[in-house]
């Protein structure tokens, strides 16, 4: 278990009266790169302390249905099973999973320290940063006040909803392809606004949602406007080339235009490029901090794919290993220096 030790100061959030669990390695994150993290640190015998989300544990792939292309899986695999089964594989290996977000964090000096929502700290020599990113909103004003009452993230959590109903999709990558094809199980009919005139989805989902009879698209097309009283009823379509508006009647909006890095609870320390995403002394996971590693979602503008997060995860691990190693010998020279008087 976590030695426990009192604070010497409220590094992280409130943390003066709070006692202090100790550990080896914190990993911050659960999705693909924070569970490949743990299972290799796990399996160093690291017995790191994965922070889980209190209501996001798993990341993005929970909100995903069939993934057919996580290598081992001829079959495909749902998102959430493929989830547990990683979680699962890092606990039985040793990994401490605490469903809890990292609410701050101190990451500069020798012990990096995390507070969490529910009130605990924990520090740390090494720390693992998997956060991954969220979903990107369009921007408008009523996005939000439309949100849960027609506009949506997630067509597998809610699509549903929109049984028999006209649904629209906004965007033009795997996502969006994804999302308006699960949807064409429940809508009467499903519409991709597209803003430009191609896609940019991979060949085989796009090729997949234009067979679809129930998907139609509309191209060079963007949502300016939401309109709805309590629930949302259209939107205006403006045309990105000639400027022309027109409306759309629906009742359900599903956007999937992408992610955003989540690194706010990291701005401030660790270095970001100008698009948030963390800076990493690639290929390794190395950061401008030492003992701070970062993989998965929170860095990589490019592949953002489930297998190439678990593989940084897995280089992150190897990285914090090598690190701790590095400073364990560092201690014992120190030590044995020290001692060397008293035996002469
Ligand atoms: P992408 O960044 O690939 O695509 C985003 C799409 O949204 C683009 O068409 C983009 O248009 C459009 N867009 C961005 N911002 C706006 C905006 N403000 N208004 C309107 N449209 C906008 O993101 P995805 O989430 O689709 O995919 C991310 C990664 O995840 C990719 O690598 C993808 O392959 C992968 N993925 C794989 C899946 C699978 O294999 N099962 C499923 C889902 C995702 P534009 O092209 O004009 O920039």
């Amino acid at each position: 278990m976590s030695k426990t030790a009192k604070p010497e100061d409220a590094a992280a959030g409130d943390a003066s009266k709070a006692k202090v669990s100790t550990e080896q390695l914190i990993i911050i994150g659960s999705g693909p790169a924070g569970y490949t993290a743990a299972i290799y640190a796990a399996r160093a015998g690291l017995r790191p302390l994965v922070l889980a989300g209190a209501v996001t544990a798993g990341g993005a792939l929970m909100n995903t249905t069939e993934v057919e292309n996580f290598p081992g899986f001829p079959e495909g695999v749902q998102g959430p099973e493929l989830m547990d089964g990683l979680q699962q594989q890092a606990e039985k290996f040793g990994a401490q999973v605490v469903f809890d977000d990292a609410t701050s964090v101190q990451l500069k000096g020798h012990l990096k320290r995390v507070a969490t929502g529910g009130g605990e700290t924990y520090e740390a020599p090494a720390i693992i940063l998997a956060t991954g990113s969220a979903y990107k909103e369009l921007g408008l004003a009523e996005e939000k006040k439309f949100s849960g009452h027609g506009v949506s993230w997630c067509a597998t959590c809610d699509g549903f909803f929109f049984r028999d109903q006209d649904i629209i999709v906004v965007g033009g990558g795997d996502s969006a392809m994804e999302e308006a094809t699960f949807l064409t199980r429940f809508g009467k009919s499903v519409t991709v606004v597209v803003r430009k005139d191609e896609l940019r989805a991979s060949r085989i989902m796009a090729q997949r949602a234009k067979d679809n009879p129930k998907i139609r698209f509309a191209w060079n097309s963007a949502v300016t406007a939401i309109h709805g009283d309590g629930k949302v009823t259209g939107v205006t379509l403006t045309d990105t080339v000639t400027g022309e508006t027109r409306h759309q009647d629906a009742t359900g909006i599903f956007v999937a235009i992408g992610h955003l890095p989540r690194t706010d609870l990291v701005a401030g320390q660790v270095d970001l490029d100008e698009e948030g995403y963390i800076k990493v002394d690639s290929p390794t996971t190395v950061t401008n901090l030492s003992g701070v590693f970062a993989c998965g979602d929170a860095v990589d503008h490019r592949y953002r794919q489930a297998i190439t997060a678990a593989g940084t995860g897995c280089a992150a691990a190897l990285d914090a290993e090598r690190y701790l190693a590095a400073l364990e010998d560092a201690d014992s020279i120190a030590t044995a220096l020290v001692e060397e008087p008293s035996h002469a």
